[in-house]
C-alpha cells in the first residue's frame, strides 16, 4: 500500500494496460535495449521465423511486460502472459507449450521462480521446440516426445544472475532494464497524462518525475494522485505548486523518500548519529520489523547513496545529512 512501491497493486493493473505503448517507437528511454531488439525483431522478420529467445532482467515497474508485448505485437503474433511461481509442475508447462500458437510470444515474469522440473523441461523447449511428456509413474513411466511449433520466449527477472547458467545460455539475446532518467520519466508523463487527459505542464511534469523514483509504474501512480488533488484543490491544471503540495500531502518528499524511508534516515541520524548502528537496532528505533527496514527502505536509501551497508553496521553518508536539513556531528567526517 505504500504509494512508492515498484510492484504492482490492484489499481495499476486495472489502468496499466491502457497507459502501455503499444510498439517499439512510443516506449521511452531504454535506448539500447530498444536499438537491440529492433535488429533481433527486423532480422526475423525479414528471415520470416520467430525472433530468438528474450531475457529482460531489471526492477519491477521499468517495463518487462510491456517491452514483451511490444515484441509480440511487431512480430504481429499472440502473447501468452504467465509467471515462474504459477508453473509448480512440469506438467503445467507442458500444457502451456503444447498449446501454444506457431510464433506465439510466451512471458514468462519472474522466470527465476520456476520449479527445477519445469525449468529442465523448459532448457529442451527452448532449443529444440520438443518436450518429454512422461506418462504414468514408477519403472512403468515412459516419456512421450512432443513436438512444439517455434515459439518466443520473453523471460523476465530481476537479475539475470538469479538464473541458472544453462537457462541463462539459451535466450539469444538478454536486455537488462535500468532506472529511468528523470527527463525519460517526463515524457512518460506526459504521454500518460495525454491518454488519462490531464493537463500537466513541463514543470509539473518535471516535480513528478523527480519523486518517481526512476520507475515509470510509480511515475504514473503518483500522475494520478496528483490528479486527484489537482481537481479537488486547485483547477484542475498540473503545475509544479500542484504535484509539489500534492505529494507532500501523500508524504513522497522531493527526493521520492517516503514517510518509511525518512523514518530509517531520521533514525540512523538523529538516534545513532549517523551509524554505523546494526539492522536490528536500527528497526526497532522505527518500529517496523528488521525485513521492512531491510527489503522495502534500504534498497532506494541505498541507491540513492543516502545509506551504505557495511560490515560494522548502517551508515549514513554526507548526502543524507543534507537531505533531512540537519548538521552532521564534529569530527566524524561525515
Ligand atoms: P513487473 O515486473 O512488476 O510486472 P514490469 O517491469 O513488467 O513490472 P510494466 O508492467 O511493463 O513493468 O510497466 C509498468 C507501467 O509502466 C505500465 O503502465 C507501462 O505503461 C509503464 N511503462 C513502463 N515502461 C514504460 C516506457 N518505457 N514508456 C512508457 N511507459 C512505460
Amino acid at each position: 500500500d505504500r504509494l512508492v512501491a515498484a510492484l504492482a497493486d490492484g489499481e495499476d493493473r486495472a489502468v496499466e494496460a491502457a497507459l502501455r505503448p503499444k510498439d517499439l517507437a512510443e516506449f521511452v528511454g531504454q535506448e539500447r535495449v530498444r536499438e537491440q531488439l529492433d535488429l533481433v525483431l527486423k532480422a526475423a522478420r525479414q528471415r520470416g521465423g520467430t525472433a530468438d529467445h528474450v531475457l529482460l532482467s531489471g526492477a519491477p515497474g521499468l517495463g518487462k511486460t510491456t517491452l514483451s508485448m511490444i515484441i509480440a505485437a511487431e512480430m504481429g503474433a499472440p502473447i501468452r502472459i504467465t509467471s515462474g511461481p504459477a508453473i509448480q509442475h512440469a506438467g503445467d508447462l507442458a500444457a502451456i507449450l503444447s498449446s501454444l500458437a506457431e510464433g506465439e510470444v510466451l512471458f514468462l515474469d519472474e522466470i527465476h521462480r520456476m520449479s527445477r522440473p519445469a525449468e529442465e523441461m523448459l532448457y529442451m523447449a527452448m532449443e529444440d521446440f520438443r518436450v518429454d511428456v512422461v506418462v504414468g509413474k514408477g519403472p512403468g513411466a515412459t516419456a512421450i516426445p512432443l513436438e512444439l511449433p517455434p515459439f518466443t520466449l520473453v523471460g523476465a527477472t530481476t537479475r539475470a544472475g538469479l538464473l541458472p547458467p544453462p537457462l541463462r545460455d539459451r535466450f539469444g539475446f538478454t536486455g537488462h532494464m535500468e532506472f529511468y532518467a528523470p527527463a525519460e520519466l517526463e515524457r512518460v508523463l506526459h504521454r500518460s497524462a495525454r491518454l488519462l487527459d490531464v493537463p500537466l505542464d513541463a514543470e509539473g511534469a518535471a516535480e513528478i518525475a523527480g519523486r518517481s523514483r526512476g520507475t515509470p509504474r510509480i511515475a504514473n501512480r503518483l500522475l494520478r494522485r496528483v490528479r486527484d488533488f489537482a481537481q479537488v484543490k486547485a483547477d484542475g491544471v498540473v503545475t509544479r505548486e500542484v504535484a509539489a503540495a500534492a505529494l507532500d500531502v501523500y508524504e513522497v518528499d522531493g527526493r521520492g523518500l517516503d514517510r518509511l524511508d525518512r523514518a530509517v534516515l531520521d533514525a540512523l541520524l538523529r538516534l545513532f548519529g549517523g551509524g554505523p548502528v546494526g539492522l536490528s537496532t536500527l528497526a526497532v528505533a522505527v518500529g517496523e520489523e528488521r525485513e521492512t527496514v531491510e527489503e522495502v527502505a534500504e534498497p532506494f536509501l541505498v541507491r540513492e547513496g543516502l545509506l551504505a551497508r557495511t560490515p560494522r553496521g548502517r551508515i549514513a553518508t554526507p548526502a543524507a545529512w543534507a537531505h533531512l536539513g540537519l548538521a552532521p556531528p564534529q569530527g566524524t567526517g561525515a
